[in-house]
């Protein structure tokens, strides 16, 4: 098969869901061009802004890095070492091996030194990893961003991430969620920073080909600890539709997008207006409890008979 773009040469890529099939270079065009959109559709960066990218070492997220910083933006990467034997010291090899190959050197966070390995935490509070794992990732994402003057973190979510979680959330009719559920989340006050997820247009598959093209090399594993996550349940169940429906997926995410711009146009999600949050008494984090959860967190796996118990009780997001 031909180049759909070019017709002159054969196609390495075929996108059902796009009616298109293309070579290497116009496959790059492509997809660079889809990133910029999905940007362009909210705002999600300027020109201007200083994007802290978090870097686990998988394809998603190196590729996110690799086509920012080809689009121009002014980009560090953000490597959080979560202390899992073995898969850890493999991605983060990744990470440094490619970041040496554009001239960076990744910021490096490990939770082995914070008090907070993955395993240790997640075994403390009793809690599936995926989510203490989300947790802690979300706070030194945004602590680091705010320490160090970056105006957007960016993570390399992409259409199917996205679709499988919406469907999760779908699922269980969980409001909250649903209503925050978005490639762009606005940052507020000094402390917060904007979160981004440029990739929300792209698919895996076509991740992955950009990053195969490109001959990035990332970590195939999978993380160990997400061998039972719902999530990869809910991306198989989209993956069966959209095997005999391609471009379902795609129509699933945007439709979600354009309900809910309109369920806000229409002021159904005034309740959910964000307040400004306040600083978290112990490390001075945006939160919008006392305490923020990552203190409370690390609290009980570092020391179990911590006074800060007294603020286990506050419900809040932080
Ligand atoms: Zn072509
Ligand atoms: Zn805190």
């Amino acid at each position: 098969m031909k180049c759909t773009r070019c017709r002159k040469t054969q196609a390495a890529v075929d996108l059902p869901s796009h009616h298109s099939a293309f070579c290497p270079e116009c496959f790059f065009v492509f997809f660079r061009r889809q990133v910029e959109e999905g940007i362009r559709n909210f705002s999600l960066l300027s020109p201007g802004d200083r994007v802290l990218v978090c870097v686990s070492g998988g394809k998603d997220s190196l590729v996110l890095w690799d086509v920012l910083m080809e689009l121009g933006y002014d980009t560090e990467g953000l490597y959080i070492d979560l202390g899992i034997e073995g898969y850890s010291s493999r991605s983060r090899e990744k990470v440094q091996s490619y970041a040496g190959t554009r001239g960076k050197e990744p910021i490096v966070v490990d939770l082995h030194a914070e008090g907070v390995p993955i395993p240790l935490a997640a075994k403390s509070i009793r809690k599936e990893e995926c989510s203490v794992c989300g947790k802690v990732k979300r706070y030194f994402f945004n602590r680091v961003a705010a320490e160090r003057g970056f105006t957007a973190v960016a993570t390399g979510h992409n259409l199917d991430d996205e679709a499988a979680r919406l469907l999760g959330n779908l699922l269980h009719w969980d409001r909250d969620y649903l209503s925050r559920q978005h490639p762009l989340l606005p940052g507020a006050g000094e402390g917060l920073v904007r979160k981004v997820k440029p990739l929300w247009r792209v698919s895996e598959l076509e991740t992955a080909a950009y990053g195969f093209l490109k001959g990035i090399d990332y970590v195939i594993e999978e993380c160990p600890m997400s061998e039972h996550a719902t999530s990869l349940v809910y991306k198989d169940a989209l993956s069966l539709i959209e095997e005999k429906m391609p471009g379902t997926r795609r129509k699933f995410y945007q439709g979600f997008l354009e309900e809910s711009r309109r369920w806000k146009e229409e002021g159904a999600d005034e309740e959910n207006a964000a307040a400004l949050p306040g600083a978290c008494a112990v490390c001075g984090a945006p939160t919008y409890a006392e305490v923020c959860s990552f203190c409370r967190l690390k609290s009980r796996v570092t020391n179990p008979g911590d006074v800060l118990k007294t603020f286990y009780g506050f419900q809040g997001r932080s």
